[in-house]
């Protein structure tokens, strides 16, 4: 090993990434090492593979040594990116999709897997292990290795293609947002914006040693202007830039325009699905998902918006003549709809999001969702000192059980530049039994993207806020409180994706209960509780306009969905299909507020196109169902219930993707889920479910 080896900290163990030592210089190297010594190393172990469970072993061991290397450069590029590191981690993309291509179209490692699947000792298994052996044959037959050559090494072509396409996509949507901000001298301009917003407009004219106040696409900034700003003009010019960010639209029209990429990423995608004897890739994606078919999908949203459409409808009218009646104008537009919403919100609750800020700082949040967590599943969450992080932000917390440590996680929790924006869990180690007997402990990362702390304020979250950071606290558990000892089916590893929101949406609910609500509140600086009539206007206003976020979720959905089922490659004179008016029409159907005709959201939905959510966004709203009914377990027995607790822990949390999430989820609930509770919870109830 070469001296520059030996001090790449890519390439050497620790329990925690070395985040601060990890410089862009070191990535290619370290990457060009680890996959040819994970070549060399199975060729050797083919030649003479060990019997029975042995070879999982050592493959995890070589595949994770990969993984660890991978999760903080990938990581870094989420939350402190640059241009020499994105060059890096572009670099090395491409190097791991043919690795990971070559691994799902090696015959001798999937004769070795077909061997142990027949073999007699397959029966002693337990139901971890052989879930994981039988996933493992799924996607070896959808990395083609049932192909003909010439058609897997288009597969291997595809792959290739399309991950560099995805990170594209992502990186142009990071760019065009960074490259928009409007500086604006004085207070006026900003009139309706409440003091935070302003504090934070202040703060970000400072840091950029700017005059006045700047605005940027950042979500909090963003959010304050749509809902706050009283100058119209003002809401449509932020609006404008929002909505078309990587596109032909707006400011930045053409300089990071997605939909060249769009384009070519669905015919792909389309190509890749055929290859693999799929009519599309809606098909391909339920492979490995908890839906059966496209139809059940399309069946389930089509039902959802028929429950749902009414009351949406229902609800913009109103938000219409409030309009009017307090002269603002005839015919809402885009940029209205969140303004007149929170002053229609203000008036019939007499409660802004604005007031409950102070109630809510993260000194009392943070440890309010810790003494739930810890109250549901009997954990303990401590701070750790740690070094080597890659902001000032970041921090590292241990979890334990009975005084033993069982996980850590990093909190990266602030919007700034160079951070991509949105809030996600990912994987930093998988939780898995080493070679040696011990067990290697998970980690995880949760980021956010709140409002900043002002001076020496601490951060005071909007309610929205705390709802996102119990959300992916809760993706965290799952990953944080598995008992599987193996990498493939440990935490959200092998969970079928549409059942991965279920511990995330679930926890959710206790943002909404009373008990819980006084537990992670507080005045920040005179620790006042939250007063009553506050918490009651606010859980009276949970509902608001509940059908406009329905239907805007199911447009979102069914776009996805119609756009990777229903399309058509060019063929001839006829055109692949028109992303825009797919949108446009399944507006037309479902959606009940105005767009803009500038539009291009799509342009920006990293999810389906950059993230793992492609002809699976509907995930959300089908997990919703399992998290809802989940939850009136709680609401029948008692929302605190230690028994139902630990229920919930052993049937869902602890097991990942050891088994089906269907057996998981009667395990826990004594029979398939219902609909009812999602629809009780958003306060949709229909005419046709009232009577019989
Ligand atoms: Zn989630």
């Amino acid at each position: 090993m070469s001296n520059s080896a030996q001090s790449n900290p890519l390439l050497q163990s620790h329990q925690f990434p070395p985040f601060a030592q990890i410089t862009p210089a070191d990535i290619v190297p370290a990457f060009d090492r680890l996959l040819s010594d994970a070549r060399q190393q199975l060729e050797q172990l083919l030649d003479n593979p060990p019997d029975g469970w042995a070879l999982i072993e050592t493959l995890e061991t070589l595949s994770d040594r990969i993984n660890q290397a991978w999760s903080p450069v990938s990581h870094m590029n989420s939350v402190a990116n640059s241009e020499a590191l994105r060059q890096a981690y572009n670099a090395v993309l491409p190097k791991l999709t043919q690795y990971y291509t070559e691994l799902g179209q090696n015959e001798r490692l999937h004769r070795a897997y077909q061997q142990l699947a027949a073999s007699p000792g397959f029966a002693d298994l337990d139901q971890s292990q052989q879930t994981l052996v039988s996933h493992e044959l799924r996607d070896f037959h959808l990395s083609g290795i049932d192909l003909p050559a010439a058609q897997r090494s288009r597969y291997g072509e595809l792959k290739q293609r399309l991950s560099a396409l995805c990170s594209r996509f992502s990186e142009n949507v990071l760019d065009a947002s960074n490259a928009w901000s409007k500086q604006l001298d004085s207070a006026e301009a900003l009139s309706g914006l409440p003091e935070s917003a302003l504090a934070a407009a202040r703060q970000a004219a400072e840091e950029k040693q700017q005059s006045g106040y700047r605005l940027t696409l950042d979500f909090p900034s963003y959010a304050a202007v749509m809902t706050y700003a009283d100058d119209r003009a003002l809401r449509r010019e932020v609006y404008e830039a929002f909505v078309t960010r990587a596109s032909d639209q707006g400011p930045g029209a053409g300089q990071w325009d997605n939909s060249a990429l769009i384009d070519e990423i669905l015919a792909l995608r389309h190509e890749l699905a055929q290859l693999l004897g799929f009519a599309n890739y809606a098909e391909y994606s339920l492979a490995t998902k908890m839906a059966s078919s496209t139809d059940q999908v399309l069946d389930f949203l089509s039902d959802l918006a028929r429950q749902s459409l009414p009351m949406a409808q229902q609800e913009f009218i109103e938000l219409t003549e409030f309009a009017r009646q307090i002269q603002g104008p005839d015919t809402l537009s885009a940029w209205d709809v969140g303004y007149y919403g929170e002053k229609l919100r203000q008036q019939r609750y007499a409660l802004s999001q604005e007031e409950l800020r102070p109630y809510f700082p993260i000194t009392k949040v943070l440890p309010g969702l810790f003494g739930i967590s810890s109250r549901l599943f009997g954990i303990d969450i401590q701070r750790q000192p740690a070094v080597d992080l890659w902001h000032a932000d970041a921090q590292l917390y241990q979890i334990s059980r009975a005084g033993e440590p069982i996980g850590y996680f990093y909190l990266d929790l602030y919007a700034r530049a160079h951070k991509r924006g949105g809030a996600w869990m990912d994987e930093c180690r998988v939780r898995r039994r080493l070679q040696d007997g011990s067990i290697q402990l998970p980690v995880a990362y949760l980021v956010c993207n709140f409002t900043p702390p002002l001076g020496d304020k601490p951060a005071l979250l909007t309610h929205n806020e705390v709802t996102t950071l119990f959300h992916e606290f809760g993706h965290g558990l799952h990953q944080m409180l598995t008992r599987i000892d193996w990498a493939g089916v440990s935490g959200i590893n092998g969970v079928a994706w549409d059942a991965v929101e279920l511990p995330s949406q679930f926890l959710e609910n206790w943002c909404w209960e009373p008990e819980a609500l006084a537990r992670m509140s507080g005045h920040y600086q005179s620790d006042e509780p939250l007063p009553q009539s506050m918490l009651d206007a606010m859980l009276a206003a949970k509902n608001f306009q509940a059908g406009m976020q329905m239907v805007r979720q199911i447009e979102l959905s069914r776009f996805d969905f119609q756009l990777h089922c229903d399309y058509q490659p060019a063929n001839g004179n006829q055109p692949a299909t028109d992303v825009q008016a797919l949108l446009s029409q399944i507006r037309s159907e479902i959606s009940v507020v105005p767009v803009a005709a500038c539009n291009r959201f799509q342009h920006s939905f990293s999810h389906i196109f950059a993230g793992g959510y492609a002809a699976g966004y509907y995930s959300y709203k089908w997990a919703e169902v399992l998290s809802a009914d989940a939850f009136s377990r709680f609401e029948e027995q008692g929302v605190f219930d230690p028994e139902v607790g630990r229920s919930f822990l052993q049937e869902i949390l602890e097991r990942g993707g050891s088994r089906e999430p269907m057996a998981s989820f009667v395990a826990f609930r004594g029979r398939e889920p219902s609909v009812e509770a999602l629809l009780r919870h958003s306060g949709i109830v229909t005419a046709e479910r009232v009577a019989p």
